[in-house]
């Protein structure tokens, strides 16, 4: 079974803009979908409303077989890691208190939650011992990414929603964050939903592409290779 399903979802917003058109997609467990097109075709509404941030107007999400409309938003959202391109990072908290305030939360000694904290620092490429006591502001760009990436996967949620996730970074350290990305889903093979507007980023990353029309109707979806043919 698909762990996300979008049945025919639409999202009107107050005021009447039709945001998100009559959705249909599936993705498959462990399977990375890019959604990519212009600015205001609908593609963060459909991210906010997996997330359950929005509500659909109609249609139906299902999350792993579970409709997300229903059921507690806190609970759903521990099966989700979220990151978003300006990265919400605690900015009088330190990197490791940053990356373990999930597990905190889930009821974690503090103990258990450090050593977490300093793998899941590890596996984004980031010596716990060098940047674990820096705080926000001591990080460049692409760190803060990846602190964002970590915090993400704190909870060792089966989704990711990323939102833009290499979008704040110059084209340099983009590529390597996108290879870093890359590498760290062949092993974790996370289900993920990623949002660009970058049709090179939506091929490089995908297993499937959906590309957005104006509307908030999806255009085409494909293999990458197809994408780039059409
Ligand atoms: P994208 O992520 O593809 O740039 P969005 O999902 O952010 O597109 O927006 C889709 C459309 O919905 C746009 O026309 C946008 O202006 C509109 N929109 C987004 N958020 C709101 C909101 N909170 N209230 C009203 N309209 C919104
Ligand atoms: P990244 O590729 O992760 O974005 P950069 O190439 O931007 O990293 O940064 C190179 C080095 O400069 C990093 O090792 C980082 O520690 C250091 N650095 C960048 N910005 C800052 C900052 N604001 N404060 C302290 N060190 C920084």
């Amino acid at each position: 079974d698909p762990m996300i399903v979008l049945d025919r979802v639409s999202k009107t917003y107050p005021g009447g803009k039709l945001a998100v058109d009559a959705l249909d997609l599936e993705v498959a467990e462990g399977a990375l979908v890019t959604l990519v097109g212009p600015s205001g075709c609908g593609k963060s509404t459909t991210l906010k409303m997996v997330n359950r941030l929005i509500e659909p107007t109609s249609g139906r999400i299902l999350l792993d077989g579970d409709d997300v409309t229903s059921g507690d938003p806190v609970k759903l959202r521990r099966r989700i890691g979220y990151v978003i391109q300006q990265v919400g990072l605690f900015p009088h908290q330190d990197v490791r208190s940053n990356v373990s305030t999930v597990p905190d939360l889930l009821g974690w000694n503090r103990k258990q939650a450090t050593a977490r904290a300093d793998d899941l620092l590890e596996l984004v490429g980031l010596d716990p011992g060098e940047f674990g006591g820096r705080y926000p502001h001591q990080l460049s760009g692409g760190q803060r990414q990846r602190v964002g990436v970590a915090r993400a996967l704190a909870a060792d949620p089966p989704v990711l929603l990323m939102d833009e996730p290499f979008g704040a970074v110059d084209p340099v350290v983009r590529a390597r964050l996108q290879d870093q990305f890359l590498e760290l889903q062949s092993e974790l093979r996370k289900t993920v939903l990623l949002v660009t507007h970058d049709i090179e980023e939506a091929v490089k990353l995908g297993d499937a592409v959906a590309v957005f029309a104006q509307g908030g109707r999806i255009a085409q979806y494909d293999t990458p290779a197809a994408v780039l043919g059409a």
